[in-house]
Protein backbone atom coordinates (compact mmCIF):
# COMPACT_ATOMS: atom_id res chain seq x y z
CA UNK A 1 0.00 0.00 0.00
CA UNK A 2 1.45 3.69 -0.78
CA UNK A 3 2.16 5.51 2.18
CA UNK A 4 1.32 9.06 1.76
CA UNK A 5 2.81 11.99 4.39
CA UNK A 6 2.81 15.51 4.36
CA UNK A 7 5.57 17.90 5.16
CA UNK A 8 4.14 21.05 6.67
CA UNK A 9 7.73 21.81 8.91
CA UNK A 10 9.69 21.54 5.77
CA UNK A 11 7.00 23.77 3.34
CA UNK A 12 7.70 26.29 6.28
CA UNK A 13 10.88 26.33 6.41
CA UNK A 14 11.96 26.35 2.95
CA UNK A 15 11.78 30.60 2.35
CA UNK A 16 14.56 30.41 4.62
CA UNK A 17 16.84 28.79 1.91
CA UNK A 18 17.63 31.43 -1.21
CA UNK A 19 18.72 28.72 -3.83
CA UNK A 20 15.53 26.77 -3.48
CA UNK A 21 13.49 29.72 -3.31
CA UNK A 22 15.43 31.16 -6.80
CA UNK A 23 12.66 32.39 -9.40
CA UNK A 24 15.53 32.26 -12.01
CA UNK A 25 14.23 28.85 -13.46
CA UNK A 26 11.11 28.22 -14.95
CA UNK A 27 10.74 25.33 -12.50
CA UNK A 28 11.86 25.41 -8.74
CA UNK A 29 14.78 23.60 -8.33
CA UNK A 30 14.31 20.02 -6.78
CA UNK A 31 17.29 19.53 -4.68
CA UNK A 32 17.49 15.94 -3.21
CA UNK A 33 21.29 15.59 -2.97
CA UNK A 34 21.61 16.85 0.66
CA UNK A 35 24.00 14.33 1.07
CA UNK A 36 27.20 15.30 -1.00
CA UNK A 37 25.68 19.13 0.47
CA UNK A 38 23.23 21.00 1.77
CA UNK A 39 21.63 24.43 0.99
CA UNK A 40 22.82 26.58 3.52
CA UNK A 41 19.62 28.94 5.25
CA UNK A 42 19.99 33.04 4.98
CA UNK A 43 21.20 33.26 8.30
CA UNK A 44 24.65 31.67 7.55
CA UNK A 45 25.18 33.19 4.24
CA UNK A 46 24.30 36.27 5.92
CA UNK A 47 26.20 36.03 8.86
CA UNK A 48 29.54 35.26 7.09
CA UNK A 49 28.79 38.08 4.80
CA UNK A 50 28.49 40.73 8.32
CA UNK A 51 31.83 38.80 9.44
CA UNK A 52 33.70 40.19 6.26
CA UNK A 53 32.12 43.46 5.88
CA UNK A 54 32.58 44.41 10.06
CA UNK A 55 34.39 41.91 11.29
CA UNK A 56 37.02 40.71 9.34
CA UNK A 57 40.66 40.02 11.22
CA UNK A 58 42.83 37.25 12.71
CA UNK A 59 42.58 35.46 15.53
CA UNK A 60 44.38 34.47 18.55
CA UNK A 61 46.95 36.99 17.40
CA UNK A 62 46.43 41.11 17.09
CA UNK A 63 46.87 43.56 19.76
CA UNK A 64 43.58 45.57 18.74
CA UNK A 65 40.01 45.04 19.66
CA UNK A 66 38.61 43.85 16.05
CA UNK A 67 40.57 41.07 16.69
CA UNK A 68 40.17 40.64 19.98
CA UNK A 69 36.68 40.39 18.99
CA UNK A 70 36.99 37.39 16.11
CA UNK A 71 39.03 35.71 18.61
CA UNK A 72 35.93 35.75 20.78
CA UNK A 73 33.19 34.71 18.28
CA UNK A 74 35.50 31.78 16.61
CA UNK A 75 36.00 30.67 20.46
CA UNK A 76 32.27 31.08 21.15
CA UNK A 77 31.59 28.55 18.38
CA UNK A 78 34.28 26.01 19.65
CA UNK A 79 31.92 26.38 22.93
CA UNK A 80 28.32 26.27 20.75
CA UNK A 81 29.88 22.84 18.92
CA UNK A 82 30.63 21.43 22.55
CA UNK A 83 27.36 21.86 23.85
CA UNK A 84 26.14 20.55 20.57
CA UNK A 85 27.71 16.93 20.78
CA UNK A 86 27.55 17.35 24.20
CA UNK A 87 31.59 17.05 24.31
CA UNK A 88 32.97 17.90 28.00
CA UNK A 89 35.19 19.83 27.81
CA UNK A 90 36.00 22.76 24.75
CA UNK A 91 39.73 21.69 24.04
CA UNK A 92 38.14 18.61 22.58
CA UNK A 93 36.66 20.70 19.68
CA UNK A 94 39.23 20.86 16.96
CA UNK A 95 38.25 23.05 13.62
CA UNK A 96 39.68 20.94 10.62
CA UNK A 97 38.33 21.98 7.33
CA UNK A 98 35.87 18.93 6.87
CA UNK A 99 35.31 15.54 7.50
CA UNK A 100 38.28 14.00 5.37
CA UNK A 101 41.08 16.50 7.18
CA UNK A 102 39.65 15.33 9.93
CA UNK A 103 40.32 11.46 9.57
CA UNK A 104 43.44 12.31 7.78
CA UNK A 105 44.74 14.13 11.24
CA UNK A 106 43.87 11.09 13.16
CA UNK A 107 45.43 8.32 10.71
CA UNK A 108 48.40 10.43 10.59
CA UNK A 109 48.31 11.14 14.17
CA UNK A 110 48.18 8.24 15.87
CA UNK A 111 51.04 6.56 13.71
CA UNK A 112 53.71 6.53 16.77
CA UNK A 113 51.43 4.16 18.24
CA UNK A 114 50.98 1.65 15.31
CA UNK A 115 53.23 -0.87 14.26
CA UNK A 116 53.62 -3.85 11.93
CA UNK A 117 51.17 -6.16 12.05
CA UNK A 118 48.45 -4.05 13.98
CA UNK A 119 45.01 -4.56 12.79
CA UNK A 120 42.93 -1.43 11.60
CA UNK A 121 38.83 -2.17 10.79
CA UNK A 122 37.06 0.00 8.59
CA UNK A 123 33.03 -0.69 7.61
CA UNK A 124 33.04 -2.24 4.13
CA UNK A 125 29.90 0.67 3.67
CA UNK A 126 32.48 3.41 4.08
CA UNK A 127 33.45 6.73 2.42
CA UNK A 128 36.39 6.57 0.80
CA UNK A 129 37.63 9.54 3.15
CA UNK A 130 37.30 6.76 6.00
CA UNK A 131 39.08 4.15 3.54
CA UNK A 132 42.17 5.52 2.04
CA UNK A 133 43.92 7.42 5.16
CA UNK A 134 43.67 3.84 7.35
CA UNK A 135 45.16 2.31 3.89
CA UNK A 136 47.92 5.16 3.57
CA UNK A 137 48.82 5.15 7.53
CA UNK A 138 49.28 1.24 6.90
CA UNK A 139 51.24 0.83 4.16
CA UNK A 140 53.88 2.98 6.41
CA UNK A 141 53.55 1.19 9.03
CA UNK A 142 53.06 -2.27 7.94
CA UNK A 143 49.80 -2.48 9.75
CA UNK A 144 46.74 -4.06 7.75
CA UNK A 145 43.66 -2.81 7.31
CA UNK A 146 40.14 -5.29 6.90
CA UNK A 147 37.33 -4.48 5.79
CA UNK A 148 34.38 -5.49 8.29
CA UNK A 149 31.17 -7.18 6.28
CA UNK A 150 27.89 -6.77 5.29
CA UNK A 151 25.20 -8.57 5.83
CA UNK A 152 23.49 -9.80 2.58
CA UNK A 153 21.01 -6.62 2.62
CA UNK A 154 24.14 -4.23 3.19
CA UNK A 155 23.89 -4.03 6.69
CA UNK A 156 26.70 -3.54 9.25
CA UNK A 157 27.65 -7.15 10.41
CA UNK A 158 27.95 -7.58 13.54
CA UNK A 159 29.03 -10.90 13.46
CA UNK A 160 32.02 -10.11 11.21
CA UNK A 161 32.85 -7.76 13.53
CA UNK A 162 32.96 -9.67 16.69
CA UNK A 163 34.71 -12.61 14.60
CA UNK A 164 37.12 -9.25 13.41
CA UNK A 165 37.72 -7.95 17.03
CA UNK A 166 39.57 -11.55 17.87
CA UNK A 167 42.15 -9.94 16.49
CA UNK A 168 42.71 -7.50 19.28
CA UNK A 169 42.60 -4.49 16.27
CA UNK A 170 44.40 -1.26 17.46
CA UNK A 171 41.51 0.48 15.71
CA UNK A 172 37.89 0.73 14.76
CA UNK A 173 36.78 3.50 12.04
CA UNK A 174 33.06 3.08 10.90
CA UNK A 175 30.46 5.50 9.40
CA UNK A 176 27.81 6.40 11.78
CA UNK A 177 25.15 6.33 9.14
CA UNK A 178 26.59 5.43 5.76
CA UNK A 179 26.70 8.20 2.60
CA UNK A 180 25.45 5.85 -0.14
CA UNK A 181 22.89 4.13 1.20
CA UNK A 182 21.44 5.89 4.33
CA UNK A 183 22.13 2.79 6.02
CA UNK A 184 22.46 3.71 10.50
CA UNK A 185 25.07 1.39 11.92
CA UNK A 186 24.53 0.51 15.41
CA UNK A 187 27.53 2.36 16.77
CA UNK A 188 26.58 2.11 20.40
CA UNK A 189 27.60 -1.60 20.31
CA UNK A 190 30.05 -1.22 18.03
CA UNK A 191 31.92 1.39 20.47
CA UNK A 192 30.98 -1.24 23.55
CA UNK A 193 32.61 -3.78 21.79
CA UNK A 194 35.63 -2.06 20.35
CA UNK A 195 36.52 -0.67 24.29
CA UNK A 196 36.37 -4.62 25.44
CA UNK A 197 39.35 -5.20 23.40
CA UNK A 198 41.32 -1.43 23.74
CA UNK A 199 40.67 -0.60 20.16
CA UNK A 200 40.81 3.20 19.04
CA UNK A 201 37.20 3.97 17.92
CA UNK A 202 36.42 6.85 15.54
CA UNK A 203 33.19 7.47 14.24
CA UNK A 204 32.90 9.32 10.80
CA UNK A 205 29.66 11.29 11.18
CA UNK A 206 29.54 13.26 8.30
CA UNK A 207 25.41 12.13 7.27
CA UNK A 208 24.54 11.81 10.69
CA UNK A 209 25.16 15.34 12.27
CA UNK A 210 22.34 16.93 9.96
CA UNK A 211 19.47 14.23 10.97
CA UNK A 212 19.70 13.11 14.43
CA UNK A 213 21.43 14.53 18.11
CA UNK A 214 24.38 13.47 18.91
CA UNK A 215 26.02 12.70 22.36
CA UNK A 216 29.62 12.06 22.02
CA UNK A 217 30.15 11.68 25.75
CA UNK A 218 27.19 8.74 26.07
CA UNK A 219 28.88 7.30 22.77
CA UNK A 220 32.38 7.31 24.35
CA UNK A 221 34.04 7.02 21.23
CA UNK A 222 37.75 7.99 21.08
CA UNK A 223 37.23 10.32 18.11
CA UNK A 224 34.28 11.65 16.27
CA UNK A 225 34.30 13.52 12.93
CA UNK A 226 31.95 15.72 10.76
CA UNK A 227 31.53 18.74 8.19
CA UNK A 228 30.33 21.82 8.42
CA UNK A 229 28.47 21.81 4.42
CA UNK A 230 26.63 18.88 5.45
CA UNK A 231 25.06 20.25 8.22
CA UNK A 232 23.43 23.61 5.93
CA UNK A 233 26.94 25.29 6.94
CA UNK A 234 29.33 26.79 4.86
CA UNK A 235 31.96 24.55 3.23
CA UNK A 236 35.54 24.40 4.58
CA UNK A 237 35.20 23.45 8.26
CA UNK A 238 34.66 20.51 9.58
CA UNK A 239 35.43 18.94 13.35
CA UNK A 240 37.28 17.02 14.73
CA UNK A 241 36.37 15.87 18.64
CA UNK A 242 38.26 13.57 20.43
CA UNK A 243 38.76 12.47 23.89
CA UNK A 244 41.50 15.06 25.03
CA UNK A 245 44.14 11.71 26.18
CA UNK A 246 43.43 10.34 22.72
CA UNK A 247 43.52 14.09 20.77
CA UNK A 248 46.77 14.54 23.17
CA UNK A 249 48.51 11.43 21.71
CA UNK A 250 48.61 12.49 18.15
CA UNK A 251 51.17 13.67 16.63
CA UNK A 252 50.10 16.80 14.99
CA UNK A 253 49.83 16.64 10.43
CA UNK A 254 50.10 20.03 10.05
CA UNK A 255 53.39 22.18 12.17
CA UNK A 256 53.59 25.90 11.72
CA UNK A 257 52.48 28.68 13.65
CA UNK A 258 49.71 28.92 16.03
CA UNK A 259 50.39 25.40 17.37
CA UNK A 260 53.45 25.94 19.21
CA UNK A 261 55.20 26.56 22.43
CA UNK A 262 58.31 27.75 21.93
CA UNK A 263 60.49 27.72 18.32
CA UNK A 264 64.08 28.23 17.76
CA UNK A 265 66.32 26.58 15.29
CA UNK A 266 67.58 23.80 17.76
CA UNK A 267 64.07 22.45 18.99
CA UNK A 268 60.46 23.27 18.96
CA UNK A 269 57.79 22.43 21.32
CA UNK A 270 54.20 22.11 20.36
CA UNK A 271 51.02 24.00 22.78
CA UNK A 272 48.69 22.87 24.36
CA UNK A 273 44.99 21.83 23.22
CA UNK A 274 43.16 22.50 21.07
CA UNK A 275 45.67 24.88 19.38
CA UNK A 276 48.63 22.37 19.09
CA UNK A 277 46.04 20.66 16.36
CA UNK A 278 45.04 23.72 14.12
CA UNK A 279 48.20 25.36 12.42
CA UNK A 280 47.93 28.24 10.22
CA UNK A 281 45.28 31.19 9.81
CA UNK A 282 42.07 28.79 10.73
CA UNK A 283 38.50 29.35 8.28
CA UNK A 284 37.57 31.85 10.85
CA UNK A 285 34.44 33.02 8.67
CA UNK A 286 33.28 29.46 8.06
CA UNK A 287 33.85 28.55 11.73
CA UNK A 288 31.49 31.22 12.79
CA UNK A 289 29.08 30.31 9.86
CA UNK A 290 28.90 26.90 11.50
CA UNK A 291 28.06 28.81 14.78
CA UNK A 292 25.08 29.42 12.81
CA UNK A 293 24.58 26.14 11.26
CA UNK A 294 24.25 24.78 14.40
CA UNK A 295 21.37 27.25 16.02
CA UNK A 296 19.90 26.93 12.89
CA UNK A 297 18.92 22.84 13.61
CA UNK A 298 18.72 23.79 17.18
CA UNK A 299 15.80 25.78 16.35
CA UNK A 300 14.67 23.68 13.42
CA UNK A 301 15.45 19.97 13.68
CA UNK A 302 12.35 19.64 16.57
CA UNK A 303 11.93 15.08 17.01
CA UNK A 304 8.59 16.26 14.76
CA UNK A 305 10.52 17.54 12.11
CA UNK A 306 12.68 14.74 12.60
CA UNK A 307 9.51 12.47 12.40
CA UNK A 308 8.28 14.02 8.98
CA UNK A 309 12.17 13.36 7.47
CA UNK A 310 11.46 9.66 8.62
CA UNK A 311 8.18 9.29 6.98
CA UNK A 312 9.61 11.51 3.64
CA UNK A 313 11.73 8.72 3.67
CA UNK A 314 9.74 5.69 4.04
CA UNK A 315 7.06 7.67 1.24
CA UNK A 316 9.96 7.82 -1.33
CA UNK A 317 10.71 4.33 -0.78
CA UNK A 318 7.44 3.02 -1.25
CA UNK A 319 6.92 5.32 -4.10
CA UNK A 320 10.03 4.08 -5.90
CA UNK A 321 9.25 0.45 -5.12
CA UNK A 322 5.95 1.03 -7.16
CA UNK A 323 8.06 1.45 -10.30
CA UNK A 324 8.60 -1.17 -12.81
CA UNK A 325 12.52 -2.53 -13.43
CA UNK A 326 13.54 -0.92 -10.65
CA UNK A 327 16.25 -2.35 -7.85
CA UNK A 328 16.93 -0.54 -4.59
CA UNK A 329 19.42 -0.82 -2.79
CA UNK A 330 19.85 -1.76 1.22
CA UNK A 331 16.56 0.24 1.35
CA UNK A 332 15.26 -0.38 5.46
CA UNK A 333 12.30 1.50 6.99
CA UNK A 334 15.04 2.61 9.48
CA UNK A 335 17.36 4.03 7.07
CA UNK A 336 18.00 8.12 7.36
CA UNK A 337 18.13 10.48 4.16
CA UNK A 338 18.95 8.43 1.70
CA UNK A 339 17.79 6.18 -1.15
CA UNK A 340 20.02 4.38 -3.53
CA UNK A 341 18.70 2.72 -6.87
CA UNK A 342 19.11 1.68 -10.79
CA UNK A 343 16.54 1.63 -13.66
CA UNK A 344 17.59 -1.79 -15.21
CA UNK A 345 19.53 -1.73 -18.09
CA UNK A 346 19.55 1.91 -17.68
CA UNK A 347 23.12 3.73 -17.07
CA UNK A 348 22.65 5.79 -13.82
CA UNK A 349 24.37 8.74 -15.28
CA UNK A 350 21.81 8.80 -17.78
CA UNK A 351 18.89 9.14 -15.82
CA UNK A 352 20.88 12.03 -13.37
CA UNK A 353 21.15 14.04 -16.97
CA UNK A 354 17.83 13.26 -17.96
CA UNK A 355 16.67 14.48 -14.53
CA UNK A 356 18.53 17.12 -14.41
CA UNK A 357 17.01 18.06 -17.81
CA UNK A 358 14.00 18.15 -15.32
CA UNK A 359 15.36 20.80 -12.86
CA UNK A 360 16.03 17.83 -10.54
CA UNK A 361 19.32 17.22 -8.73
CA UNK A 362 20.43 13.84 -7.73
CA UNK A 363 23.86 12.24 -7.28
CA UNK A 364 25.11 9.42 -10.05
CA UNK A 365 28.03 7.12 -9.32
CA UNK A 366 29.86 5.11 -6.81
CA UNK A 367 29.50 7.75 -4.40
CA UNK A 368 32.82 7.60 -3.27
CA UNK A 369 32.08 3.89 -2.22
CA UNK A 370 34.10 1.52 -4.46
CA UNK A 371 34.06 -1.42 -1.92
CA UNK A 372 30.02 -0.80 -1.29
CA UNK A 373 29.52 -0.75 -5.01
CA UNK A 374 31.78 -4.09 -5.42
CA UNK A 375 29.75 -5.96 -2.24
CA UNK A 376 26.56 -4.66 -4.25
CA UNK A 377 28.12 -5.60 -7.82
CA UNK A 378 27.56 -2.68 -9.09
CA UNK A 379 29.69 0.01 -11.24
CA UNK A 380 27.61 2.98 -9.62
CA UNK A 381 24.05 3.41 -8.83
CA UNK A 382 21.73 6.92 -8.39
CA UNK A 383 21.42 8.34 -4.83
CA UNK A 384 18.41 10.48 -3.67
CA UNK A 385 18.92 12.30 -0.33
CA UNK A 386 16.31 14.25 1.86
CA UNK A 387 17.30 17.87 4.14
CA UNK A 388 15.51 19.32 6.93
CA UNK A 389 14.10 21.50 3.25
CA UNK A 390 12.66 18.16 1.19
CA UNK A 391 8.74 18.21 1.01
CA UNK A 392 6.28 15.67 -0.41
CA UNK A 393 5.84 18.02 -3.48
CA UNK A 394 10.07 16.97 -4.14
CA UNK A 395 9.23 13.28 -4.14
CA UNK A 396 6.29 13.73 -6.48
CA UNK A 397 7.80 16.00 -8.48
CA UNK A 398 10.90 13.26 -8.49
CA UNK A 399 8.79 10.33 -8.97
CA UNK A 400 7.07 11.61 -12.05
CA UNK A 401 9.86 13.06 -13.67
CA UNK A 402 11.48 9.33 -13.21
CA UNK A 403 8.46 7.46 -14.64
CA UNK A 404 8.60 10.26 -17.76
CA UNK A 405 12.53 9.22 -18.10
CA UNK A 406 11.31 5.15 -17.75
CA UNK A 407 9.06 6.11 -21.03
CA UNK A 408 11.46 7.36 -23.01
CA UNK A 409 13.96 4.46 -22.41
CA UNK A 410 10.92 1.92 -23.09
N1 LIG B 1 32.36 10.58 5.23
C1 LIG B 1 31.10 10.49 4.79
C2 LIG B 1 30.18 9.46 5.37
C3 LIG B 1 30.66 11.36 3.79
O1 LIG B 1 29.41 11.29 3.35
C4 LIG B 1 31.56 12.30 3.27
C5 LIG B 1 31.15 13.20 2.16
O2 LIG B 1 30.28 12.87 1.38
C6 LIG B 1 32.85 12.37 3.79
C7 LIG B 1 33.22 11.49 4.76
C8 LIG B 1 33.84 13.39 3.32
O3 LIG B 1 33.39 14.66 3.73
P1 LIG B 1 34.13 15.99 3.24
O4 LIG B 1 34.19 15.90 1.74
O5 LIG B 1 33.25 17.08 3.72
O6 LIG B 1 35.46 16.00 3.86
Amino acid sequence: MTQSCATPLAIAIRPLFPTLESTEKVQPLCYLDTAATSQKPLSVIERMQDYYLNENSNVHRGAYQLSAQATQKYEQVREQVKNFIYAQQSQQIIFTHGTTEAINMVAWGIEPQITQGDIILVDTASHHANIVPWQQLAKRTGAEVKAIGLTTDSRFDLESYRQLLTLNPKVVAVPHITNALGTVNPVETIVELAKQVNAITLIDGAQAVAHMPLNVSELDCDFYVFSGHKMYGPTGVGILYGKTSQLEALQPLMTGGEMIKTVSFEETTFGALPNRLEAGTPPIAEVIGLGKAIEFIQNNLTAEHQAEEQALLQYLQAQLKQLNGIELYGAHESNIAVVAFNLLGEHHQDIGILLDQQNIAIRCGHHCAMPLMQHLNLKGCCRVSLGIYSTKADIDQFITALKAVQELFA
